[in-house]
């Protein structure tokens, strides 16, 4: 666990996600009203362009943040499209062979956890997250491809599932013994949710190797279709320093704000608590309506975390993601300025 993430107080991680950005001076002027709001932390989308055309930048950008205090979160968004983001993906486009195969054989665009060619591609990616000065390596919503997630629901059957690449055969062969059926049995089931979890473990490892710590942000599913069904197999890792999820109301609750929002701040405060790790609740700030309702819920939101007792909380993300149109908050500055003005 490294000293920045302040393990031994009771001093409350905050922080927002940043992007889009990619001038040093801009970005600047962001961070210092950033540190003015008196926000700890910042997250710094690291994408595939990044990598490949943006890396010094990145270093000059993590630097600045540093200079200022703040400890640098870096996720790989939208890499391989099998991480939460807004960004696309080279990767898949250049090697379909490592990409994920549907149950049914249509090739799909999203990479494989399992493909060889990928974990290499992503053993770089945290690699260079780390020479660029990342503090923390967020492993943000990894996830075998979600057929509803992009408007695809009707192109397969209800009980269609990834991935049943050759990668995937031939490892779940090894290990069982047996063909992969097409059936979406349960141990196949177990079969994705080991994977998931040995692929994060891989790179949590490559990272910590590298200098960084490691938070890994599930879903709020308790479903292996978003994740995995048990958390505590990943809160009791080694290599994981910070367990975070985020509990985006709109996108997953269909309650109570508060409610859903406190049961999971609780549930990764109790793991991160018994596994000797810290917690961490991302707080939406996109996709939200304008009105009252929402800053009351964003307010509701905060408060529940705060008052859950995790040792981090962010927002996803800075100015409620009003330079992304196509999810922005109708209004953004409402959305966040009750964020900074709830956080204690
Ligand atoms: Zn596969």
């Amino acid at each position: 666990m490294d000293d920045e993430l302040d393990t031994t107080t009771d001093t409350l991680e905050t922080g927002t996600s940043y992007f889009g950005v990619r001038d040093p001076t801009h970005v600047e002027a962001d961070l210092d009203r950033f540190v003015d709001s008196g926000l700890t932390s910042v997250l710094h989308t690291f994408s595939e362009a990044d990598l490949e055309y943006y890396r010094e930048t990145m270093s000059e950008i993590v630097a600045a943040s540093h200079e200022r205090g703040l400890t640098v979160y870096m996720n790989p968004w939208g890499v391989g499209r099998v991480f939460g983001g807004e960004a696309f993906s080279e990767f898949i486009g250049r090697n379909p062979e490592d990409c994920q195969v549907m149950s049914t054989g249509e090739r799909l665009p999203a990479a494989c956890f399992n493909a060889p060619g990928f974990r290499s591609y992503m053993r770089d990616w945290t690699e260079a997250g780390a020479s660029v000065g990342a503090d923390v390596l967020f492993w943000d919503e990894p996830h075998w491809y979600i057929p509803e997630w992009h408007d695809e629901q009707d192109c397969y059957p209800d009980e269609a599932w990834s991935c049943r690449c050759e990668h995937c055969q031939e490892r779940f062969f090894e290990q069982y013994g047996e063909p992969m059926d097409a059936a979406h049995t349960d141990r196949v089931e177990q079969f994705r949710e080991q994977s998931l979890l040995s692929f994060l473990v891989e790179m949590m490892q490559v990272g910590s190797a590298a200098g960084c710590s490691n938070a890994v942000c599930l879903l709020p599913s308790e479903d292996s279709k978003h994740g995995l069904r048990n958390w505590d197999e990943l809160a009791k890792r080694p290599e994981l320093d910070v367990l975070a999820t985020d509990p985006y109301w709109t996108l997953h609750g269909d309650g109570s704000v508060g409610e859903f929002v406190s049961y999971f701040s609780e549930m990764v405060a109790s793991l991160a608590r018994t596994h000797d790790c810290d917690s961490q609740i991302w707080i939406q700030g996109f996709r939200l309506p304008a009105g009252g309702e929402t800053t009351d819920a964003v307010r509701t939101a905060t408060q529940a975390a705060v008052d859950s007792d995790v040792d981090s909380v962010f927002m996803w993300g800075y100015d409620a993601c009003r330079t992304i149109s196509s999810i922005a908050s109708e209004e953004p500055d409402a959305v966040w300025n009750t964020y900074l003005e709830t956080l204690p």
